[in-house]
């Protein structure tokens, strides 16, 4: 299967990959090969490795005021 026309993210040239879930064509940049996806249903899906693990916020504080 051949893929033709520009990455739908970056507007890239090099188009090597097409999106499992959306079905967009993407760029070796924009491409997920762990999951096949695309980086944005990768992003919706959660499994990117470059979002950084910043809900481990302990709510150790239990502050009362009456
Ligand atoms: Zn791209
Ligand atoms: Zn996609």
């Amino acid at each position: 299967m051949s893929v033709s026309g520009p990455c739908t993210i970056c507007n890239s040239a090099q188009v090597e990959h097409t999106c499992n879930r959306c079905a967009q064509l993407v760029c070796e940049d924009h491409y997920d090969e762990s999951t096949g996806y695309c980086v944005e249903c990768a992003a919706e899906l959660g499994q990117t490795e470059s979002i950084p693990d910043s809900d481990d916020m302990p709510d150790g504080v239990d502050t009362y005021e009456f």
